[in-house]
């Protein structure tokens, strides 16, 4: 079964990302735990992870269907050491909201070598950061976002993410999600059920579907290896309907959150009725 859903907002409070989940008819969600754009957060109090809880238990979302999303200031490759520690801080902050709120997965972005560091020494950095959260929380999974590789950020090759879980410790509590346009921008050819079929049969020979936890699905804005994260709504694109008529009928996707992250909020009902209906195996 495919876990279908998308990006929604926890205004107000996380407690209300289920609900606004459910009105969109979403069997899915991502989330902030926190807000992306500052650093500090007043911690989750009994109240607010009790609510959440019993939200996501009354509207049917298990932990499986939950996709959260780290802040965007985090870079777990930074070059300099005070940096890099203030990013660490705060991602093993991120970790614990995610434990206390009994989730699996923490979707993050890699990180960038700012031009001061090699890739090679960036993308030890980022395993070493990972391995150092790990090591002070109990069961959150680290899932490592692929990137469009705009600017100095790595992760935007299968080959880079294979090197960060090469040399992550636990093996069992790493893995990866898949952003389409930023793969695509990145490089990766989606346009196509061929061209479905070359990238994903790569992505199985060099990180695997074993450490697949997650996809972001969005049509890019940004052509072929654009190197442009500019997301744009399913088939409105350059990537187009096929690939996400190949993707719902592939079964290595499913029993992960699947989760839009298209840029007219208003229309994600319809796109997940949509995908629905692929996953039946209905033509666009
Ligand atoms: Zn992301
Ligand atoms: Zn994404």
């Amino acid at each position: 079964m495919k876990y279908i859903g998308a990006h929604v907002s926890a205004s107000g409070g996380v407690f209300n990302a289920p609900i606004n989940a459910k009105e969109i008819g979403a069997n899915a969600f991502a989330l902030f735990t926190k807000n992306q754009r500052r650093w500090q957060a007043k911690p989750l109090d009994d109240l607010t992870v009790r609510k959440f809880k019993a939200n996501c238990e009354k509207l049917g979302y298990s932990a499986d269907q939950i996709l959260p999303h780290d802040s965007y200031l985090i870079n777990l490759g930074h070059p300099e050491t005070e940096n890099l520690q203030k990013s660490r801080d705060a991602f093993l902050d991120e970790m614990q909201r995610c434990e206390l709120l009994g989730l699996k997965y923490l979707n993050f972005h890699p990180g960038s070598h700012l031009k001061k560091i090699d890739e090679a020494a960036c993308l030890t950095r980022i395993a070493e950061s990972i391995d150092w959260a790990l090591g002070q929380t109990q069961d959150v999974i680290a899932v490592i976002e692929c990137t469009a590789g705009q600017g100095s950020n790595l992760g935007h090759s299968f080959e880079q993410l294979a090197a960060i879980i090469e040399q992550v410790e636990d093996k069992s509590r790493v893995g990866v999600c898949l952003d389409t346009c930023h793969m695509f921008a990145a490089g990766y050819d989606l346009r196509t059920a061929e061209a479905c079929d070359n990238t994903f049969g790569n992505f199985a020979s060099t990180v695997g579907f074993d450490h697949l936890f997650g996809m972001h699905l969005n049509d890019s804005k940004g052509g072929l290896n654009s190197r442009l994260d500019r997301h744009h709504s399913l088939g409105k694109g350059e990537i187009g309907l096929e690939c996400f008529q190949w993707l719902m009928q592939d079964e290595r996707f499913n029993g992960i959150p699947l989760v839009l992250e298209t840029i007219e909020p208003e229309i994600w009902a319809d796109e997940i009725q949509m995908l629905r209906r692929f996953e039946l195996g209905e033509a666009a």
